[in-house]
């Protein structure tokens, strides 16, 4: 049984009161208001409206007001069946027309709805059992949203609002939201001149400045040399490829509603390719590869088009055009599990070098599946036993797997512990059957081959949006779009200067001197502003001993140091990525 004192009424419950409450303040001050539905969330509630009107910010503050008169009134939730035709007409009387069209839904005969004083609501439950309850709430933001979903319905008016159980747990909350704002990295793209999108070029492509791309040659580079030294090849293929080949690879069934429109080019269709594995599978087939040859790891910073809904579409984090660090493995069933537990290390090593807390799950068979139960228990231990040795925790989620195969998705948690979607290591039977992707085994005769597909970063928009958003905009010394400015403190050091940048940028550091007649004060506090890691200031006395006095981010004053000895100083730390 439910024990209905505060603390141990669950939170989903909590807040779903709360957006009942909110619900009956709103058509207390909005008699005209239609309701649709109101959930709780993830990390509060929202009910939809259909009003004449959007919602303004005052609005939110008048309905706060009402909620609060309301769980003063401390009146009781009650709850009471209706048959189904009763409840339909109950409704209908009230004008509450979106209720009738969910009840023509309902499968039962009989349904429930929810009282508080003169608020009805068709629900489920479970609620508080009164008003009075509802301790720690705050309304947050109005956005549109369709009816059910469908951008071909009517667009009504979303209330989000959250609830805890106590001030401390609701203060963190909001704390952490404005945090979230701050770092927003469509607000600190444009801030710090990383990139843009552009309504004439399109929704959900993102065009990547000079200093946003500075950032992602830098892991790009990185990510290169990292794969040669772990065994991989690195492969290009072109954008786009004829529809045959996606029909023959299932894409073209399977994955319609994400591909675009195919092109005509000889008489031909063609489409912009949605992934890369068919164009490494077409090369895996140029030879016949023997036992002996696999593994054959194969990597590529792919770039890929998916049609996105618009309204899904999120700066970097949800685009239509996004390069994935892609990698296609072709192995024997025996070389599974070593292959596989090489790859959760590489992505290990990724979250601890950005900084980011992980979480890992397994997903297991689904009700409908490719390939024989034999090759699903084998591929799937192998993903267990990887992890294991390792001694990586993870959780399992029993049939959530992909027709084709068992995968592991890694979950990063950024520096103010949200989630974002990471490195995903999955195995295919799918692909390998439809392609015939084969090796001749030790017996001489023909096997099929196991393919994996991995990703260690996820696609450099979702994942450089991640790391904006993680570090704040404040990159380490290796990722800072500028790492050093020089500052000279008059004129006279400014050819100085000018030789101190070229010496840096020899040393493949990317620095710019600071050359106008502003105060040095003025200066130091710009890059401060910037974020740049390192200045260097130049007076006469640094000129005349060869030298820089130098101001570390974060560090401060680190006083004068002999030119050689700052330029190596820099370049070190770039190589050691700290
Ligand atoms: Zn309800
Ligand atoms: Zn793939």
């Amino acid at each position: 049984m439910k024990n209905n004192t505060a603390e141990h009424i669950d939170l989903d419950t909590y807040r779903h009161s709360a957006s009942h409450i909110m619900a009956c303040a709103v058509k207390r001050l909005f008699p005209e208001a239609k309701m649709a539905i109101g959930p709780s969330i993830e990390d509060g509630f929202y009910y939809d409206f259909d009003v004449p009107r959007s919602f303004a910010p005052e609005d939110l503050e008048k309905i706060e007001a009402e909620m609060a008169r309301i769980v003063k009134e401390n009146v009781p939730f009650e709850r009471q069946e209706m048959d189904r035709d009763e409840a339909s007409r109950f409704f209908a009387s009230r004008g509450e027309s979106y209720k009738v069209e969910l009840i023509a839904d309902l499968p039962d005969q009989k349904v429930t709805i929810y009282k508080n004083g003169d608020f009805v609501d068709l629900c489920r439950g479970p609620h508080v059992s009164s008003t009075g309850q509802l301790k720690q709430y705050k309304l947050l933001s109005v956005a549109g949203a369709y009816w059910r979903g469908d951008e071909k319905k009517k667009m009504l008016q979303r209330i989000y609002g959250t609830a805890f159980h106590d001030k401390q747990a609701l203060d963190g909350y909001l704390h952490k939201l404005e945090e979230a704002k701050k770092r927003d990295h469509r607000k600190l793209g444009k801030e710090l001149d990383l990139f843009s999108m552009h309504e004439e070029g399109g929704a959900g492509l993102i065009y990547w400045h000079p200093k946003g791309a500075k950032i992602r040659n830098a892991i790009e580079t990185f990510w290169r040399e990292l794969h040669y030294q772990n065994g991989y090849d690195i492969v290009y293929i072109p954008h786009i490829a004829k529809v045959d080949l996606w029909k023959k690879s299932g894409h073209w069934d399977f994955y319609q509603e994400n591909l675009y429109s195919p092109m005509d080019i000889d008489g031909q269709q063609y489409i912009v390719k949605p992934m890369n594995c068919p164009g490494h599978i077409l090369m895996y087939k140029t030879q016949l590869r023997s036992y002996r040859d696999l593994p054959i790891r194969w990597g590529e910073l792919g770039t890929v088009y998916r049609y996105e809904k618009s309204g899904v579409l999120h700066g970097m984090m949800r685009v239509r055009g996004f390069t994935q660090d892609d990698a296609h493995i072709f192995c024997r069933p025996d070389q599974l599990k070593d292959e596989i537990t090489s790859v959760v290390k590489l992505a290990q090593y990724m979250m601890q070098l950005f900084g980011f807390a992980y979480e890992v799950a397994l997903s297991t068979r689904p009700e409908k599946f490719v390939g024989s139960e034999e090759n699903w228990e084998r591929a799937t231990t192998a993903l267990k036993d990887a992890l294991d040795t390792l001694g990586v925790p993870y959780s399992v989620d029993p049939g959530a797997g992909v027709f084709y195969g068992p995968k592991i998705d890694v979950k990063m948690i950024d520096a103010i512990g949200r989630g974002w979607q990471g490195p995903t290591i999955q195995v295919d039977f799918n692909l390998p059957q439809r392609f015939d992707v084969t090796y001749i085994g030790e017996d001489g005769k023909e096997h099929q081959a196991v393919m994996v597909h991995r990703t260690v970063l996820g696609s450099m928009e979702r994942f450089i949006g991640v790391l904006i958003e993680h570090y704040a905009g404040d990159f380490p010394l290796w990722l800072a779009p500028v790492q050093v400015k020089i500052l000279p403190i008059s004129d006279n050091q400014k050819v100085y200067a000018e030789q101190i940048c070229d010496i840096l940028r020899k040393h493949a550091v990317t620095a710019v001197v600071d050359g106008r007649n502003e105060k040095i004060g003025f200066k130091i506090r710009e890059a401060e502003v910037e974020k740049v890691p390192y200045a260097l200031i130049v007076g006469a006395k640094e000129v005349e001993q060869q030298g820089v006095s130098v101001r570390r981010r974060k560090k401060g004053d680190l006083g004068f140091m002999k030119l050689d000895d700052c330029v190596n100083r820099i370049a070190e730390e770039i190589q050691k990525k700290s």
